[in-house]
């Protein structure tokens, strides 16, 4: 009773019928990575197996001497998994792509499979702080050195890029302070010692900002955030040229186990068919939103890119195609008045999540951002009456008059 009218493993979502002019990244949202089996489905298929069979033994054998293009077991690759790898490469504009278990897992193999002991890593200093601890915690403990500058200062980046240096990580915009670093100018710099840049871009994200055409050459992502961003997986993604995906980044991780399940594979194909209206509304959202917050008298401060108030406001226009979906503003007032204020808002949760389709608070010093103790926070400026607005899908209105009334 198969109605089956095409071969197994069909692969040619086009039919034969490819466009011959170039697709808008919106539309390659959609479309690219579309593998259909003989079925000729809409949605993509799930293929929820670990492993996969051969007809021989020789022909297993083929398959692990890499002459055919077979996939052999799902830590290595999965049909599924693979589809989002190539429709979120497209969508970036890269060669290739490895999708990861979790956002972490991308940071940690983007940066570990390039590093041995005694090589040097420059990075800025305003970042995520599990970021933080693999750099300065987890890969010093193995012998690797690590240096961090103010992400804004022209000099210091030139200083700690004089020196022979490995890797170069970048968060830009950064988590929670949204601070903005020059990409290109740090490239250029960074290539002069020979050195990979890779740029932590979950804050840009794929719409906003794209790193490898401002001279990076690495770009990650946790796709928990904006990719998936209706609060359902976890998920990674490490892009890149095909020779850092496969020489680099494949055999490190295919041994070490950090590949994305199937399931978080399929949810997110979907994911990346709205992500382009998803964060362009959101963004916009954002935009009024840190406008009416810094024309509030109860607010001391609010670091948002395209805020013409904002420090780094024509870097941001230059490099980025809107200011991200993350507010970070400070409370006039202590610790006291500002979890007060979280907890007087009615439709904005409280949650350490980001990019997601609902609006979440966050406390960064006392939550995600606890870990790196007071010290470290206050040099990247986070304060206790500081908070993180993740801006979500909701009519910017009630976001509005949510504030207004909790402030008050
Ligand atoms: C959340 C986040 C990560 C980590 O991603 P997970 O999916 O939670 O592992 C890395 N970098 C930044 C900037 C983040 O916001």
């Amino acid at each position: 009773m198969t109605q089956r009218t095409r071969p197994w493993g069909y692969q040619d979502p086009f039919d034969g019928k490819k466009p011959n002019w170039q697709l808008h990244p919106d539309t390659l949202a959609l479309r690219a990575g579309l593998s259909r089996s003989g079925f000729g489905e809409t949605g993509e298929a799930l293929y929820l197996s670990s492993g996969f069979t051969y007809d021989s033994a020789e022909m297993a054998e083929a398959a692990f001497k890499e002459e055919t293009a077979h996939h052999l077991y799902s830590r290595f690759s999965n049909p599924t998994v693979a589809m989002f790898e190539e429709r979120l490469a497209a969508l970036e504009g890269a060669e290739a792509c490895f999708a990861t278990a979790t956002g972490m897992s991308a940071m940690f193999s983007s940066v570990a499979c390039l590093v041995k002991a005694g090589d040097r890593i420059v990075a800025s200093m305003s970042m995520f702080s599990s970021c933080y601890v693999v750099l300065n915690e987890i890969l010093p403990a193995w012998g690797v050195e690590i240096e961090l500058v103010d992400g804004n200062d022209k000099k210091k980046w030139a200083d700690a890029l004089a020196k022979p240096t490995k890797v170069v990580f970048i968060e830009s915009p950064s988590n929670p302070m949204m601070e903005i670093v020059d990409i290109r100018m740090v490239s250029d710099l960074a290539h002069k010692v020979g050195a990979t840049v890779i740029v932590d871009n979950v804050m840009g994200s794929p719409v906003l900002q794209k790193p490898l055409e401002l001279g990076a050459d690495v770009v990650m992502y946790s796709a928990t955030k904006h990719i998936d961003g209706q609060g359902r997986v976890l998920g990674g993604a490490i892009l890149g040229s095909k020779d850092y995906i496969k020489n680099s980044v494949i055999p490190f991780t295919r041994h070490t186990g950090q590949s994305m399940s199937a399931f978080n594979a399929w949810v997110m194909l979907k994911s990346l068919e709205t992500l382009t209206m998803r964060v362009e509304r959101m963004a916009s959202n954002a935009l009024k939103v840190a406008e009416f917050l810094s024309n509030e008298k109860k607010i001391e401060s609010v670091s948002y890119p395209f805020l013409k108030s904002d420090k780094n406001y024509k870097l941001a226009k230059k490099q980025m195609r809107g200011g991200g979906t993350t507010i970070g503003f400070k409370i006039k007032g202590n610790k006291e008045k500002t979890f007060k204020f979280m907890n007087a808002l009615r439709v904005i949760d409280i949650s350490n999540n980001l990019g997601d389709s609902k609006s979440l608070i966050t406390h960064p010093a006392s939550t995600t951002h606890r870990r790196l103790g007071p010290e470290i926070q206050l040099q990247m400026g986070i304060t206790p009456n500081l908070v993180r607005l993740s801006v979500g899908l909701e009519n910017v209105d009630d976001l509005i008059a949510d504030l207004k009334q909790a402030l008050k």
